[in-house]
């Protein structure tokens, strides 16, 4: 006969914490903790797999199951020497689910189960106490008339505010005995009349209809939600802990409370806990009452509150981890209901696993394995306190929310263009810049802005990809906001917020909030900095870490947060500064080749002074630089400018003045119209250009060549790695390598300056992973431009890709963003094809990644396993990927490894 239900209690328990997947996370550690000789009420647990039964046999009992409940109620009663439905030793249980692993508050509890109109009396005279008898009767009426019976809340809650208003007394506690034993009648009609049965006053019957809902419960729609933004499997299902209640609303020495053995906001030492005098649990869980610190405990009942914290120092050595507990005291006596591994913000999470080490209590591999690289990011970045948040939300002030885009707490006046952004932050105020989307004329704003929010975009949209390199708080796609330009307002959640209003935005959660929320700061701690030079340690010979940065002081950023060169350099992001911009238009509209010429000479001088700045900022690390990509036509006019030029162009005709302007205007509006494609992420882009404008790609290796030559020139080591982008045949690869050799060569030519470097290419075309064999013939180096190459397999618009992607993720037609999340299965075969392919032909061809999945720890793990050389990410990211590397190896080696690498 399978075991379905374990006991534990008077010190000894059937079950362990290794029995997690069987017991539950609660379940399983109350039978650790009695085992310890910890304090915990004696109760049972129906298994998972009872659970697994029940669900597959359309909601029947294993066979058995009864018998063995019945068996673990008799030892319970004898451990708790009282008995359930005994009149004059009644016990109560509670009933609790618990899944293995935690989801606060997503299933059912049912309390005080066991009252019925005989027991009820007998509690109230072995308690003293009358009016906790019937608190408890009506509490359990209503709760069990909810959770089991399916009547609402509200219709039990109506009848107490009845009597309430009817007393003229605010509080619960206000409500005498005689007024809840009416109440207590009332809900027991309510009940007759809802379900057409009366209340059921055996108590087994309760406990059978109780474990039966608390099973149930695993489908309530929010449980279902929470399993999927957390990717917990449906098959998992709850156990069902039974266990006798005790009270801590018996009067002034009882009482019950909350506490963590460390500072779970900072991860500081010491305990860290709060007690409610007289309550129960769900006072404090409601928030009906404002607990008080765990220094009233020990103001109280000072010996409860020395054995509370033996306990908690025993719990936290025996789990080795920050523990979470929750205890009541009743009449002095204390008992302990629950630990688990305490939830903690990211800083407290690098500390505490930092300090573990150093207190002996779990080695290096551990606290690596503990953090989660989005943690060591978020460590250094500035978040916002998590309780003002959270009351913020509770008052209503969320506005919406949107796709996480990029980490970090941004709190400023709301501005709709970037022009407003830029002059604003000038005059010393902080700014968000809303905006229905961004585009490359819109940097100049983010940049002055701490946050960005978006009402359309995805992951990879340019507003992301940008807010993630700058650093700022960036959410996008955030539909429920409606940006009017025109007005200069949004409206989101019934209010308008207009230009000016100041709003917060949690980039790592994508909500945008209405006033401000409190910060606290975030700087590459010592905590941090000590986790991730153990970190480097142990990837060392494995995966790289580079930064994608387009200017020296991202260079410069990058490099103080660990980057070991720089794996991606956008150039065109340099020719959107206001000064450039006129001449870039230019070129692309020279009506003659020395025209064009004449405008590449001059953005050449401000390419290479750009170019001097980062390689001196990277002195002797690697530098890729990718040479021009996005099309044409994105330098020349969005389409609101468009909009605005032909309306100026015709007011000009119509006015019949400034020819000059009107000349200009049309010159413009002509070169438009011959660069607009129907799709441009699909057109004349990338290598397509360099080989159709050989000019603009020789103005860049010569900016690039020179610059590397006159920082070289003054004794510094650099080493440029020129990379195309786009490439998809090996035509393609042939020409534009041999372009760049030419003129790179021409250029150590004349300044004599011996150089290194070296021509690779960007994958990010689909055949050109097919064909990496052959495009290794002419590439010196490789890197995965995940971001196309997505796009590209899939099929999905990267822009375009938020108007769908919500729909999918809910119905699970995708696991992930796979522009946020690398999709294995699927690029990653090209990928992998790609690697096998191309060291095929160059056995030591460096490989790398610079789409933005090189800073997502699963493709990071990846990117790893098939043998890349290193990752490339912004550097916000680059401490997240540095921790990733290193997880990747350590998990190889625990699992025996000799993966890909060996
Ligand atoms: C990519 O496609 O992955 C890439 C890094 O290039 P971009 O995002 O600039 O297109
Ligand atoms: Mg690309």
């Amino acid at each position: 006969m399978t075991k379905f239900v374990y006991s534990f209690g008077r010190g000894k328990a059937e079950g362990s914490s290794v029995m997690r997947n069987l017991l539950g996370g609660k379940g399983c550690e109350l039978a650790e903790m009695t085992n310890l000789g910890i304090p915990v009420p004696p109760g049972f647990t129906v298994t998972t797999q009872a659970w697994a039964h029940y669900n597959r046999a359309d909601r029947q009992w294993p066979e058995g199951l009864w018998d063995q409940v019945q068996v673990g109620l008799e030892r319970l009663e004898t451990d708790a020497g009282l008995g359930l439905g005994d009149p004059k030793r009644p016990l109560l249980v509670s009933v609790r689910s618990g899944a293995r692993v935690s989801m606060p508050g997503m299933m059912e509890t049912v309390l005080n189960l066991g009252l019925n109109d005989e027991t009820v009396e007998g509690l109230a005279v072995k308690t003293h106490n009358e009016r906790f008898a019937w608190d408890c009767y009506r509490r359990f009426l209503a709760m069990f008339g909810n959770v089991v019976l399916g009547i609402r809340r509200e219709a039990f809650e109506e009848h107490l505010t009845a009597v309430k208003t009817r007393l003229g007394v605010k509080t619960d506690p206000e409500v005498p005995a005689a007024e809840l034993r009416k109440l207590a009648e009332t809900y027991k009609d309510l009940v007759l009349e809802r379900t057409g049965a009366p209340f059921p006053q055996d108590p087994r019957e309760q406990l059978r209809l109780a474990i039966d809902a608390v099973f149930e419960s695993w489908w309530a729609k929010k449980a279902i939600e929470y399993r999927r933004i957390h990717d917990i499997p449906a098959e998992w299902g709850t156990a069902v802990t039974v266990m006798a209640m005790v009270f801590g609303n018996l009067g002034e020495t009882s009482g019950t409370g909350v506490g963590f053995t460390r500072d779970p906001r900072s991860g500081e030492p010491g305990f860290y806990a709060e007690f409610l005098a007289n309550a129960q649990g769900e006072d404090v869980v409601a928030g009906i009452r404002t607990p008080e610190p765990i220094e009233g405990l020990r103001r109280r009942m000072p010996a409860a509150y020395d054995q509370l914290l033996e306990i908690a120092g025993r719990l936290e050595r025996h789990y080795k981890d920050m523990q979470d507990i929750e205890f009541t005291v009743q009449e002095g006596t204390l008992f302990l209901l629950q630990t688990r591994s305490g939830k903690r913000s990211a800083r407290a999470a690098v500390r505490v696993a930092r300090d573990l080490v150093n207190e002996h209590v779990i080695d290096q591999h551990t606290a690596l394995l503990r953090v989660r690289p989005q943690e060591v990011n978020e460590a250094i970045r500035p978040v916002f306190d998590d309780r003002e948040k959270a009351r913020a939300i509770a008052d209503g002030r969320l506005l919406g929310r949107g796709l996480a885009a990029a980490p970090g707490a941004a709190v400023g006046q709301v501005v709709f263009d970037a022009d407003r952004a830029v002059e604003w932050s000038k005059a010393g105020q902080h700014v968000i810049l809303a905006r229905p989307e961004t585009s490359p004329e819109d940097v100049a704003g983010m940049y002055a802005s701490e946050g960005i929010v978006t009402s359309r975009g995805g992951r990879t949209s340019h507003a992301a990809v940008v807010a993630v390199g700058m650093g700022k708080a960036c959410v996008v796609g955030a539909s429920d906001i409606v940006v009017d330009e025109e007005r200069r307002a949004f409206m989101a959640n019934g209010r308008t917020v207009r230009e000016g209003d100041v709003i917060s935005l949690d980039g790592g959660t994508g909500e945008v909030i209405l006033d401000a929320v409190t910060t606290v700061e975030g700087t590459m701690s010592p905590e941090v900095e000590e986790l991730l030079a153990w970190a480097d340690r142990y990837r060392k010979d494995g995966l790289g870490v580079r930064a994608n940065a387009d200017t020296p002081v991202d260079a410069q950023r990058a490099r103080e947060v660990g980057a070991e060169g720089i794996g991606l350099v956008r150039t065109e992001h340099m020719f959107f500064a206001p000064e450039r911009i006129p001449i870039m238009r230019e070129m692309i509209m020279a009506p003659t080749a020395a025209a064009q010429q004449a405008a590449l000479d001059r953005l050449l001088v401000f390419q290479r002074d750009d170019f001097v700045g980062i390689f001196r900022a990277m002195e002797g690390l690697p530098v890729t630089v990718r040479l021009l990509d996005p099309p044409l036509h994105e330098f020349l006019a969005s389409q609101k400018d468009y909009r605005e030029m032909i309306e100026e162009k015709s007011r000009l005709e119509a006015l019949g003045i400034n020819p000059e302007r009107q000349r200009s205007l049309e010159g413009i509006l002509a070169a438009v119209e011959r660069l607009r494609e129907a799709n441009p992420m699909l057109g004349h882009r990338g290598c397509r250009l360099g080989i159709t404008s050989p000019r603009i790609y020789g103005m860049q290796v010569t900016a690039i060549m020179e610059a590397a030559c006159a920082v070289a020139e003054q004794g510094m080591r650099v080493e440029p790695e020129i990379m195309i982008p786009l490439t998809g045949t090996v035509g393609e690869m042939r020409e534009t390598y041999e372009q760049t050799r030419k003129v790179a060569d021409g250029v150590i030519a004349r300044t004599g300056v011996s150089l290194k470097y070296s021509v690779g290419t960007m994958i990010e075309v689909p055949r050109a992973a097919l064909i990496a064999d052959q495009i290794a013939q002419h590439a010196e180096f490789f890197s995965f431009g995940t971001n196309d190459l997505t796009q590209m397999t899939f099929g999905y618009s990267r822009d375009d890709v938020a108007k769908f992607l919500p729909a999918y993720l809910q119905k699970g037609l995708l696991p992930h963003d796979p522009f946020a999340v690398l999709d294995q299965e699927g690029v990653g075969e090209l990928v992998k094809i790609g690697i096998e392919r191309g060291r095929r032909t160059r056995p030591d061809l460096k490989i790398g990644i610079c789409g933005e999945h090189g800073g997502e720890a699963s493709s990071v793990e990846f990117c790893y396993r098939v043998g890349m050389s290193y990752v490339s990410c912004s550097w916000p990211l680059i401490p997240g990927a540095r921790l990733a590397a290193a997880q990747a190896r350590i998990r190889e080696r625990q699992a025996g490894g000799a993966g890909f690498r060996g």
